[in-house]
């Protein structure tokens, strides 16, 4: 009996089974646009293999107009009809199927020859689109319909409609962006009729028996988004239209609420498509920080919807179902939510992958093969470089020892998992524990390795990490000055009023877990009503009138920094604006330019400019330290010394601007070469 019944059952069709309730979630990866379609085969054959019921692909542009960029991947040629077939085949030789996004942009095209219903520009792109006429309307439907055509003919199992998230079809359900008079728009009957005429003509090209998914918008979280009245209406037309499925889409991307983010509560919004069972005849899917078998299993087991989307998790692990299946739920190496590898990469022009995960669009080049000749491989640091290199070593037959000085693994990664909204760190930690205890590693907990102890080795790997840099502020010796190591770890008390040196990812980390009350409640209910999310039968898009409602600040912070640029430019591009607004909500003030004069009882002196003008007092009881890291590099220093060429790795070889996703890369990729 498994333990995940729900999730395993298969979902039938009609003209078609899925081998059970998991579907690979649409992500655009950048990899088509490498035009290295033995990767693109190789990436999802991987995931094919892995067991899951069906995938979705990052989404295709039907034109130039509607593509996210220029230059964004479609179905254009038979040269890309060919390519295509390529990977639909490799997914059914591996007993998968998969779909095709189709996805028009509209407003959100970045470029001047985007086109929506009316010329409202989005507030997150710099150009305002032309408006279509009669025509220019004509041609978008035929040109998504021939998309759905050419999938047909590449061998996908169907195609994903993209109606959600704020993308063209979405455009012209709401008033927010469809001015018009026509018969396009004004009432919601015309406003929906692109949507549904969509739907209709595709599944008229293509037949009863392919898979035709709807990805319909439940809550739009913006100003004047679709009533939930609406939201029924439509998916009961999309229905009567033709869709075997419909998909959940939750939020536009221009909404200032986050909704996948690792602060987000798992399953935030299975509750949103909840309200849809029942209301339509077809299977439903739900989606948004679903990560575990076991949050997808209760999911469905409360019956909030037919099937589950989960999209990074595959990033982090092809293997997910596949695992859950056997027993080995506690081997899936977990996606945290982070977006540092994945949506960070997208939106900075490069190919995704994974933090946890950097195999992830990589399959074809960063291969762990087994050696003829293991080796001897000691590893000092069991922080997230070490653990990576350590498992990835080991996965190539090599014999490998693991050395800790503390009485646990997982360095840093034991520091993020006390901030509030990082609790994902938790699951990350389990997996490495259980990863570590089944391979044939030995660990050394509570042993800090020696030159001597190294030389037996024939390959030594120093992980050591960092230690927080001396930023020498006069007076910083006194009690009331503490470590970000100290605060986070609970060794220290603080006081009501803080002052933070240093606003990189650990100053935002601990101003987040200053300000957080220690009796706040990690619930649902708290975090919708924290950032103003409601029921969207009771309000229009989903958005409180009352706005959000944060808690009161358990303390009164000050983060600075010393650079005149805004505070958190460095965090991550998807992310950053989630961690300024839930500081700027608790009231932390936000000081750059600052000069650091001196520390007294009072508490931190500061001037401003290269003048230092400006003197002046932040009243602290406490001042937290977080000026960044120097790499922990002794041992190193000491192998070298002595004539060993250690390979140095992690935050112990570049201190700067680490993070895990550099170190656990740095991990694996060594590994694959040794
Ligand atoms: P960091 O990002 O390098 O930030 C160091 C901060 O200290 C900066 O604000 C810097 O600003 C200040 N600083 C540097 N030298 C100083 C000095 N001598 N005196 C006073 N202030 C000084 O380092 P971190 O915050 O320790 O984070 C370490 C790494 O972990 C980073 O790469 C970070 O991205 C990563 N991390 C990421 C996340 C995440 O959410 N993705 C969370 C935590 C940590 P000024 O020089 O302008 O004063
Ligand atoms: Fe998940 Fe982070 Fe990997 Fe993206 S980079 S798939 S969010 S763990």
């Amino acid at each position: 009996m498994t333990q995940y019944p729900h999730l395993l059952a298969p979902l039938d069709l009609g003209f078609t089974t899925l081998k059970n309730r998991v579907l690979m979630g649409s992500m655009h990866t950048g990899l088509e646009e490498t035009k290295d379609w033995n990767r693109v085969a190789a990436f999802y054959g991987a995931r094919a293999r892995g067991g899951v019921g069906l995938m979705v692909t990052g989404g295709m542009a039907p034109n130039r107009e509607g593509g996210v960029f220029p230059g964004a991947a479609g179905l254009f040629s038979n040269d890309d009809i060919l390519n295509h077939r390529l990977m639909t085949d490799r997914v059914h030789a591996a007993d998968g199927k998969i779909a095709m996004q189709i996805l028009h942009a509209g407003r959100y095209a970045y470029s001047p020859d985007c086109v929506s219903a009316s010329p409202v520009k989005s507030p997150i792109s710099p150009f305002a689109p032309k408006e279509l006429d009669e025509a220019g309307i004509e041609k978008q439907i035929s040109d998504i319909v021939t998309a759905a055509e050419r999938a047909q003919e590449a061998g996908y199992d169907g195609v994903e409609i993209m109606g959600s998230e704020g993308y063209f079809l979405n455009q012209f359900l709401v008033t927010h962006v469809n001015k018009r008079e026509d018969s396009w728009g004004g009432s919601y009957e015309n406003r929906m009729r692109l949507p549904i005429e969509v739907v209709r003509r595709v599944r008229a090209a293509v037949g009863q028996e392919f898979i035709l998914i709807y990805r319909l918008s439940m809550i739009d979280l913006i100003p004047n988004g679709s009533t939930w009245d609406e939201v029924l209406q439509l998916a009961r037309a999309v229905e009567a239209a033709g869709a075997t499925i419909i998909n959940t889409g939750i939020g536009w991307h221009e909404a200032r609420i986050p909704t996948i983010a690792t602060s987000v509560p798992r399953r935030a919004f299975s509750w949103v498509t909840q309200k849809l069972m029942g209301e339509v005849g077809i299977p439903v899917i739900t989606s948004n920080r679903i990560n575990t078998p076991q949050t997808a299993e209760d999911v469905l087991a409360e019956g909030c919807a037919d099937m589950v989307s989960m999209a990074r998790p595959f990033l982090a692990d092809p293997d997910f179902v596949a695992k859950a299946a056997s027993g080995r739920a506690a081997h899936i190496v977990p996606c945290i939510a982070c977006n540092q590898a994945c949506l960070d990469h997208t939106f900075s022009g490069k190919l995704s992958s994974c933090l946890v995960n950097p195999r992830a669009c990589h399959e074809t080049e960063l291969v762990l093969e087994r050696v003829k000749r293991p080796k001897t491989v000691a590893v000092v640091g069991a922080g997230p470089a070490g653990l990576a290199a350590a498992l990835a070593a080991e996965e190539k037959g090599h014999q490998v020892t693991l050395f800790e000085r503390s009485h646990e693994i997982g360095g840093q990664l034991n520091l993020a998992k006390q901030v509030p909204g990082k609790e994902e760190f938790h699951g990350l930690l389990a997996y490495y524990e259980t990863a570590i205890a089944a391979a044939k590693i030995t660990l050394r907990l509570n042993q800090a390795a020696s030159v001597e102890t190294l030389r037996a080795f024939d390959e030594v790997i120093i992980a050591t990490g960092v230690a927080a840099r001396d930023p020498g502020i006069v007076g910083q010796e006194q009690a009331h000055v503490v470590n970000y190591y100290d605060v986070l770890a609970g060794h220290v008390d603080v006081g009501p009023r803080v002052a933070i040196i240093g606003a990189g990812g650990i100053g935002f980390d601990v101003a987040e877990f200053l300000v957080t009350p220690q009796t706040a409640k990690n619930d649902l209910d708290h975090w919708l009503a924290e950032w103003g999310v409601g029921d969207p039968s009771e309000m229009r898009g989903g958005l409180r009138p009352s706005g959000p409602q944060p808690e009161a600040p358990a303390r009164q912070v000050t983060l600075l920094q010393r650079k005149t640029q805004k505070l958190g430019k460095g965090l991550g591009k998807t992310t950053g604006w989630i961690h300024r607004a839930a500081l700027q909500m608790k009231n932390v003030t936000m000081t750059g330019g600052v000069n650091y004069e001196r520390i007294d009882r009072s508490g931190l002196h500061v001037s401003f400019g290269t003048a230092r003008e400006n003197p002046t007092v932040i009243e602290a009881d406490t001042i937290v330290l977080c000026a960044g890291q120097e790499p922990e590099r002794g041992l190193a220093d000491a192998l070298i010394a002595v004539g060993q060429v250690p390979h140095v790795i992690g935050g112990a070889d570049v201190a700067a601007e680490l993070d895990a996703k550099r170190a656990i890369d740095q991990g694996v990729r060594l590994a694959a070469r040794l």
